[in-house]
């Protein structure tokens, strides 16, 4: 068997799970046997499972390290899929090829991007080495248009998201996903 590498990055509500998702469907409808992992450290939506914000989800089985993604894997799956795969690190780059080198496909979901704005690696250049690579972007959550980031916003009382500054104390924080223009990281650039 051929073995191939498809990320599918972008900012947070990118929609990478819900493409990771379809991904996964649709191999097992060809008949293909899946394996769909997830860091262990990534238990935000519950255990076991990998799921989206439109509320999709599907069984997962916990990975401690990169190198665990490859590990007691049975003989019979051809595909792996991997979400949130950032949570991984630096030793995601040489286990995808690994597996792909050995005839596995592998579809790697995960952020690209910080919330100020910078590269967010191991993606960026796990992109670089793939088959295939997309970038997906979510909705600006002030004007509607395409959104490659994401920021950091602070719940006002009066349920308003502020942008986090330098005040930020932690708390009611939570990510909006932002355009180019409504990003404010890119007011800070030099
Ligand atoms: P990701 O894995 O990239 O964070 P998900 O696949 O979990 O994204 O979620 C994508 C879904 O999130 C969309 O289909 C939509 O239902 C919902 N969503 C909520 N807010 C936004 C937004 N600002 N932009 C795009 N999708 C959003
Ligand atoms: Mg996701």
């Amino acid at each position: 068997r051929r073995g191939r590498v498809e990320v599918i990055s972008g900012p947070m509500f990118a929609g990478k799970t819900e493409e990771l998702l379809r991904r996964v469907r649709r191999a097992q409808i060809a008949g293909r046997r899946v394996e769909v992992v997830h860091h262990e450290l990534d238990d935000r939506r519950g255990e076991g499972v990998v799921s989206s914000h439109s509320g999709l989800d599907i069984p997962s089985r916990p990975a401690a390290s990169a190198a665990e993604i490859l590990d007691r894997l049975d003989p019979s799956v051809e595909l792996v899929a991997v979400d949130e795969a950032q949570f991984f690190g630096p030793d995601l780059l040489d286990v995808v090829q690994r597996g792909a080198d050995g005839g596995l496909v592998m579809i790697v979901a995960g952020l690209d991007v910080t919330f100020d704005g910078r590269p967010f690696e191991p993606i960026p250049a796990l992109g670089a080495l793939a088959e295939r690579a997309d970038r997906l972007t979510a909705v600006c959550t002030v004007c509607g248009e395409d959104a490659p980031f994401h920021e950091r916003v602070v719940a006002a009382a009066d349920g308003d998201a502020l942008t986090a500054g330098a005040e930020h104390v932690g708390g009611l924080e939570s990510y909006q996903a932002r355009c180019r223009v409504h990003f404010s990281a890119a007011r800070w650039r030099t």
